[in-house]
């Protein structure tokens, strides 16, 4: 059996150094907003060539707490993908701001930036741009079309670690970008953490006290904040992983090309193949008209498959006074997509064992 993503295997080759920190963590007495914090903060905002990094609880706050700090009127528009988890679109309902859905590419299944434009209203404020498979969006249309509209660009990054656009790090191109650390992600802890990185220091400093109360000094709060603080051991083990961070990229780079070039099946869409060196390949995503046969084929092999996603946002019971819009695009991917097994232990073996099952599919 070959499981889909087995986290014991991720994080094996790192128990003893994590075993250590977390007792440092431990005896030091100290759990949140500390030295470790600090440390992976600095860390991480190098790693992503941007100036500032302010640590959080997960994903979903990071996202959050960046449209909370640009403080949009009540009502303003937000374009996001209509093809993405709904923790990109959750962050815009809760802050009482209008989600506006937009079809992707069809080739990259990414927000499409020649759809973005016709959607802008003197009330949008801000793109939301999601590199969901570990593939950066076109940013420099995306860029362009924001700042003839004044609009701020938030990019959700959860899934794109390491990725890169153009020779450049994804977390320094837009104006914030979100990372999760959830433990599946390309850069995982073991529990929830997230992150915000920025270029831009007035907002990564509101940011740092909205995750506080909004509180600059102890028991003086300048904003209505939160509590979303990435804790110390938390930000103690992402330290010791985020060194890895790059010969994991390159060994999903690696798998990601033999499934390029090796998969050979009727009717079966492989994912873009134009730029492997810059996709962080978080999942590897195929799509496939009859998608249940083709899972239970390989399930059958011995390979666990996973559907991200298989309900789009708009067509979720949360978000049900949008189920009547047309995104036909959106749907027709969420009927289709299949994630295979992509990680950085996966063997060759493995590898060649999922893409002969795969070339076994005979419909
Ligand atoms: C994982 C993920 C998130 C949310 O991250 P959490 O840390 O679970 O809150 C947001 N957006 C995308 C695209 C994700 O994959």
């Amino acid at each position: 059996m070959i499981p889909f993503l087995d986290l014991n295997q991720i994080n094996e080759p790192h128990l003893e150094a994590i075993e250590q920190a977390s007792l440092r963590v431990l005896r030091s007495g100290w759990y949140i907003l500390g030295n470790e914090l600090k440390t992976f903060e600095t860390s991480f905002a190098n790693y992503c060539e941007s100036d500032h990094c302010v640590g959080v609880a997960n994903g979903l706050d990071a996202i959050t707490l960046i449209l909370k700090a640009f403080d949009f009127p009540v009502g303003s528009e937000i374009i996001v993908p209509a093809n993405t988890y709904i923790a990109s679109v959750l962050p815009v309902s809760y802050l009482h701001l209008t989600p506006v859905l937009v079809e992707p590419d069809n080739k990259t299944m990414l927000l499409d930036p020649e759809l973005i434009e016709s959607r802008i209203t003197d009330k949008t404020k801000a793109i939301i741009t999601v590199d969901l498979y570990g593939r950066s969006c076109e940013m420099d249309q995306i860029m362009e079309i924001a700042g003839r509209h004044n609009l701020k660009v938030i990019t959700d990054a959860a899934q794109a670690h390491g990725a890169v656009y153009k020779n450049r790090k994804i977390g320094s191109l837009a104006h914030a970008t979100a990372f999760s650390f959830y433990p599946t992600k390309n850069l995982g802890a073991l529990g929830d953490a997230g992150a915000v990185t920025t270029s831009d220091p007035e907002l990564a400093e509101k940011i740092a006290y909205l995750r506080n109360y909004g509180s600059k000094v102890r028991y003086k709060n300048d904003y209505q904040g939160v509590n979303s603080r990435l804790d110390e051991i938390q930000a103690a083990i992402l330290s010791i992983k985020l060194p890895f961070l790059d010969s994991d990229n390159q060994r999903r780079k690696e798998i990601a090309q033999r499934y390029l070039n090796e998969i050979k099946v009727k009717n079966l869409l492989l994912p873009p193949g134009d730029r492997p060196e810059e996709d962080a390949w978080h999942i590897f995503v195929v799509r496939h008209p009859e998608r249940q046969k083709l899972v239970d084929h390989l399930d059958s092999m011995g390979i666990q498959t996973n559907v991200h996603y298989p309900v789009p946002v708009h067509k979720q019971l949360a978000y049900k006074h949008l189920a009547n819009l047309s995104l036909p695009i959106t749907e027709q991917i969420h009927n289709e997509v299949l994630s295979l097994p992509l990680h950085p232990m996966l063997t060759e073996n493995e590898v060649s064992q999922i893409i002969e099952a795969l070339n076994n599919f005979d419909l």
